[in-house]
């Protein structure tokens, strides 16, 4: 049985001067194709077979004389199309920037030191890629926002991986399932794999109840992980963190382990000042000092929602949102770490000594 992988840079290069050459505005497409602009293409297309890197790039440039970045969206498009036929994976197209996270700094710092290990002087001064992460903690705080962000920062594509689907049935057997999975997220390299809620799928309970296909499903996984060669970085979040066999959490499978927990108040400040921004809010009127007592106890999610009620408050009375309408959302608001205290204390116990803290 051989194998053939799927077409490389050069080999799509060709295809795009072949499809450029082909139109009737070849010239005026040629010279708006920028070097940087060619690179993004071919990387875009990276993963499609040559019929389908030929047919996006057509699609993609019909009624235009000129390259510009929205030709790689709709390149983009055609590969969420092929990667989607593999049954439980997606091609995520909304990805948070660095700047949507409010805190979070040491996580941020992590990332930022990893700016530039894609370039060709990382790869010549041998660089080591990193394999992945696991972000665990409380509920709302940010973990699959976090997991998100790899691939923009990176700006490679982000893929989702679908646990609770690839044990249903619907997709067929779970081991050939994942395995078409990895195959189609290794051809997409460099990615970010995404896997949220991973103990969904691999728990000790659930490889107990499953009998073997879940303990092989999860040993392959594993296997994968530690052997691909490709660059296809695993985000992973977990919510039960206990749940999770020992395998997982040993050293050497992912390169750092984060805990996210309720936001101090400089990241509260942080966090409020980020979703009033996407409302178009002018900060400048705002006393931001006082949003941030009011949402002592807070996780993201909730400070979203505080903020999200006081536009509404503000709309339905029919002038401008100021701090007295998100107060009066805040109040309505119980939080999570109301209601799931000794739970929470319970997993800040257990990252005390096995992950370090997402935040500074
Ligand atoms: P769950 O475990 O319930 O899935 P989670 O930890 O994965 O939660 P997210 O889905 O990342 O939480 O966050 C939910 C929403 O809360 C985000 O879409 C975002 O709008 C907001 N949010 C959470 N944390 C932050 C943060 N640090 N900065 C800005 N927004 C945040």
């Amino acid at each position: 049985v051989y194998e053939f992988p799927m077409p490389d840079a050069s080999e799509i290069e060709r295809v795009l001067s072949g499809v450029i050459s082909g139109s009737p505005h070849a010239s005026p497409l040629m010279e708006s194709l920028t070097p940087d602009l060619k690179d993004r293409l071919v990387k875009a297309a990276l993963g499609l077979s040559l019929d389908q890197v030929a047919r996006a790039f057509r699609t993609a440039l019909i009624g235009k004389t000129n390259v510009d970045s929205s030709l790689i969206d709709g390149v983009l498009e055609e590969k969420g199309q092929m990667i989607k036929k593999s049954g439980i994976l997606n091609l995520v197209m909304n990805r948070p920037a660095l700047d949507d996270i409010g805190g979070l700094e040491n996580l941020k710092e992590w990332l930022r030191k990893r700016t530039d290990i894609l370039s060709s002087e990382g790869k010549s001064f041998g660089l080591h890629l990193p394999k992945g992460v696991l972000i665990t903690g409380v509920s709302g705080c940010g973990k699959s926002l976090c997991a998100k962000v790899f691939a923009s920062f990176w700006k490679v594509p982000l893929l989702h991986l679908d646990m609770a689907r690839l044990y249903d049935g619907t997709i067929g057997e779970p081991e050939q399932a994942l395995q078409v999975a990895l195959r189609t997220a290794e051809s997409v390299a460099p990615a970010v794999l995404w896997i949220d809620e991973i103990e969904a799928g691999i728990s000790i309970q659930s490889q107990k109840a499953g009998g073997g296909t879940q303990s092989r499903v999860f040993a392959s996984f594993l296997t994968w992980m530690q052997e691909k060669s490709a660059f296809v970085f695993i985000a992973a979040t977990a919510n039960v963190i206990e749940l999770l066999p020992p395998e997982v959490l040993r050293k050497g499978r992912f390169d750092q382990i984060f805990f996210v927990t309720l936001p101090n108040p400089q990241e509260r400040k942080a966090i409020v000042s980020i979703h009033l921004k996407k409302n178009r809010v002018d900060l400048s009127s705002f006393n931001l000092d006082m949003l941030v007592k009011v949402t002592e106890g807070f996780n993201g999610a909730e400070i979203e929602q505080a903020v999200n009620g006081g536009m509404i408050e503000a709309f339905n009375s029919g002038r401008p949102v100021n701090e007295h309408d998100m107060v009066i959302s805040a109040g309505n608001i119980v939080p999570l770490s109301t209601t799931m205290r000794e739970e929470i204390g319970r997993m800040e116990r257990w990252a005390y000594n096995r992950a370090i803290p997402a935040s500074r």
